[in-house]
């Protein structure tokens, strides 16, 4: 089985606990910039324009007290709760606006700010909703857009807040200002890290999933949707190699005897220790580059590129007999089962269609089936060269070929 038990990274958290995590990272924001206006205004006050630093002032206490506020919410929703959307969009809209703003009146805006804002919407986005992020990035292109084409046409009016420059006539900058560019780099940093962790587990997550979607849990096995992909791809391949001579290619369908019974008298895991155990009895007879896949319940389909019909039969009554050998570990005793199984061929050339040959190895399995189960049967084709397919699926067991 696939083991999920390593995932505890925080985008494997429920939403709403998500969100507390984000809403306590963009804390930081307000925090950040409002601790080092209260320590300038009252270190260095002459150096900022004092209507604008209160305005700023009280942006970063309103978020940080609707933030604290929600935080706390959020914490008591969590016990009867999963999501809470509003919660989220408050987060990346008070993000966006409180860098915005700062940016707009630090002068900042086409640095650090903007590298905050992707910074913070990168991680965001690894942790909430992709589309509400998606149209977030939009917006801020848009705000930066209106305030760089504003400042081309007012050049003065840039970095509003400060009433002198930051540098001094010396090259010297007051230590408020160096430490709060210190902070800002710190926070970058950690921010910048926080980035790549959660990008890291997003590539993870994206490998998983994208196993998880063409193999199947239980088996391992391809799934059938990936078979038929797998088999399409073979025929391809098949057609463009061998077109100037006869090569085969071959389907096994193979369906476990009354597994039903199985579940019924030891129980739905036992039946889940034999459906492995023959997924790796099937995995280990056949050649690496055929293609083993689970094709319903307990039915299975192996595509065997460029084998003729003699080589594939002999394959199905290998599987056969290993399957019949097999004594399958389940607690304090051992399952035994037995397979039905139908092959069919055709040369990729002649072949037009893959479910006709799925459906040519499927009819000669329910002769096997008919025919008292535990046993291979062939199909072939009478009339090849019209489409009209009439299975007269031989009986191959004690024959052959
Ligand atoms: P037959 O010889 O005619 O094929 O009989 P059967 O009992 O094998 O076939 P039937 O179609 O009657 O039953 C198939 C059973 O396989 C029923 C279903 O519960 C079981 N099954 C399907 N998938 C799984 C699975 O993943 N695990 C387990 N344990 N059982 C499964
Ligand atoms: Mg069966
Ligand atoms: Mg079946």
């Amino acid at each position: 089985m696939i083991d999920l038990s390593n995932i505890k990274n925080p985008m494997d958290w429920r939403a709403i606990d998500r969100f507390i995590l984000l809403a306590s990272l963009v804390v930081l924001a307000p925090l950040v910039v409002g601790v080092t206006l209260v320590f300038t205004l009252f270190g260095a006050p002459e150096y900022l324009n004092i209507p604008w630093a209160l305005g700023l002032l009280a942006i970063c206490v309103v978020h940080l007290v609707a933030s604290l506020a929600l935080i706390t919410m959020a914490v008591k929703k969590r016990l009867y709760q999963d999501d809470w959307p509003a919660f989220e969009s408050f987060i990346i809209w008070g993000y966006i606006v409180i860098v915005l703003v700062a940016t707009f009146m630090t002068g900042t805006y086409l640095t650090q700010g903007l590298l905050m804002l992707f910074l913070g919407i990168n991680i965001t986005s690894a942790l909430s909703n992709i589309n509400k992020i998606r149209q977030a990035y939009w917006w801020v292109l848009f705000f930066y857009g209106i305030k760089t084409s504003y400042d081309l046409a007012h050049p003065g009016l840039d970095a509003v807040l400060f009433a002198r420059p930051m540098i001094l006539p010396d090259g010297s900058m007051p230590w408020g200002w160096v430490s709060s560019e210190i902070l800002l780099a710190v926070i970058m940093l950690i921010l910048i890290y926080l980035c790549t962790a959660a990008f890291k587990r997003w590539g993870e997550r994206e490998d998983l999933f994208k196993k998880m979607s063409k193999i199947d849990g239980l088996t391992q096995l391809t799934n059938r949707h990936t078979l038929i992909d797998q088999g399409e791809r073979i025929l391809e391949r098949g057609r463009r190699e061998n077109h100037q001579h006869k090569a085969w290619v071959s389907c096994i369908m193979l369906d476990l005897d009354h597994f039903k019974t199985i579940n019924d008298t030891c129980g739905h895991a036992a039946g889940d220790a034999v459906l492995v155990q023959v997924s790796k009895i099937m995995r280990d007879t056949v050649r690496c580059y055929d293609e083993v896949g689970r094709y319903g319940g307990e039915e299975f389909c192996i595509l065997l590129p460029s084998t003729p019909p003699k080589c594939a039969y002999d394959i199905a009554e290998r599987l056969r007999m290993s399957i019949e050998k097999a004594r399958i570990p389940y607690g304090d005793t051992r399952l035994q089962v037995t397979a039905s199984l139908g092959v069919a061929s055709k040369t990729y050339s002649e072949i037009s269609d893959l479910n006709n040959l799925l459906k040519l190895a499927d009819d000669a399995l329910y002769v096997s089936k008919h025919g008292g189960r535990n046993q291979v049967s062939m199909a072939s084709e009478s009339g090849t060269a019209s489409q009209t397919v009439e299975l007269a699926a031989l009986r191959l067991r004690d024959t052959s070929i």
